[in-house]
């Protein structure tokens, strides 16, 4: 059994920053979904991975290059999950409902489940975002303790120095056990997800078979099994370390704030509205960095994005100002973390102070 924990009514604050947000598009006649910055980069990074991959399965290069481009194709599927199937999931990558589904499924076809992904990061992390027991994405019990609710085991005192390990081990574990898990329980951790149509039953198991076949079956044809698992396991650690980073920097650092969802049938009724509590489990990282913002597709401003996240990220730069002078009239949190490092060396910091505590 589910009870989703309670906000506070909305007040002026919320009113407020939707007003002056709103007051930017429509001053600008401007959509808040992404436009040909967004499509052009989209074209780009889907010709990317398409390119690399068929350079190494198919003209099967010098070792070197073959690990080299294992990584590019890495950053290409991370990017491609923050800027196309990341928009799409949430509906603002296009004003056109087909291009968001079509954006979305770019998921399926690097392996993992759009549908699944729907429930587990719209429905539960970004409403329940760091709620211990309710949020999946600070989940990794009993191997990291991410929230202070979470229970201490020995062998996290060296968590903040094997979480490097475990990051690594996030896509592939995802592609071939947790959404798997979540299809056969039906479940997000305890948050059930909504029964899924005949299509979407055949999309999830045609998509598996079609990754399958793509990233599995046709290199070990083409270039042999070793070779293929020596590639696959760079090109899927390279991955995951990339993913989990860029969760994790935007919620799981020194500065956030965490709770604990009471088992049921108790409810946890939350101090703050909805938008509050957004401001105090999230920060914004490397926002200096033109480039970094570029690749990770506006999830840099992991504020923007949760206080909105039916704008499209190309947006949230030109709108992080609007929304930081708004929490500063009303004096509210806004955690930003200007550079990478200092955003990274939080978390370590976060990591280690929970593992020693
Ligand atoms: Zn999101």
């Amino acid at each position: 059994m589910f009870v989703a924990p309670r906000f506070q009514r909305a007040t002026e604050f919320t009113t407020e920053l939707k007003r002056r947000v709103n007051l930017y598009f429509e001053s600008r006649q401007e959509a808040p979904t992404g436009n040909w910055h967004l499509f052009s980069k989209a074209l780009i990074l889907l010709s990317g991975l398409a390119l690399v991959y068929v350079h190494l399965v198919f003209f099967t290069p010098a070792w070197g290059w073959a690990v080299l481009e294992c990584l590019v194709l890495g950053l290409f599927t991370a990017s491609i999950g923050f800027n196309v199937m990341h928009d799409g999931g949430h509906g603002s990558f296009s004003d056109k409902p087909w291009l968001n589904e079509l954006a979305g499924m770019s998921l399926n076809l690097l392996g993992a489940n759009i549908t699944m992904w729907k429930t587990k990061h719209n429905a539960v992390h970004h409403t329940f975002t760091n709620i211990d027991g309710v949020d999946d994405d600070i989940e990794a019990k009993p191997y990291l303790r991410m929230s202070p609710d979470q229970r201490r085991f020995k062998i996290h005192r060296l968590q903040h120095y094997y979480f490097w390990f475990l990051y690594a081990l996030l896509y592939i574990q995802w592609i071939s056990y947790t959404d798997y898990r979540k299809y056969f329980t039906g479940k997000v951790g305890n948050v059930p997800i909504k029964p899924l149509t005949l299509l979407e039953h055949i999309s999830f198991w045609s998509f598996k078979v079609l990754h399958l076949l793509i990233f599995i079956v046709m290199p070990i044809l083409f270039v042999g099994f070793v070779p293929f698992l020596v590639g696959f396991l760079i090109y899927s650690s390279f991955t995951g370390i990339l993913l989990a980073v860029v969760f994790q920097l935007a919620h799981v650092v020194e500065e956030t704030s965490f709770l604990q969802a009471p088992p049921a049938p108790d409810t946890l009724n939350l101090e703050d509205e909805f938008m509050v509590h957004q401001l105090r489990t999230t920060t914004n990282f490397a926002t200096r960095s033109k480039l970094l913002g570029w690749w990770l597709g506006g999830l840099n401003y992991q504020v923007e994005h949760h206080l909105f996240p039916n704008i499209s990220h190309v947006h949230y730069p030109a709108i992080s100002g609007i929304v930081k002078q708004v929490c500063l009239e009303f004096k509210m949190p806004y955690h930003e973390h200007r550079y990478f490092v200092g955003a990274l060396w939080s978390h370590m910091k976060h990591l280690r102070s929970l593992g020693m505590a």
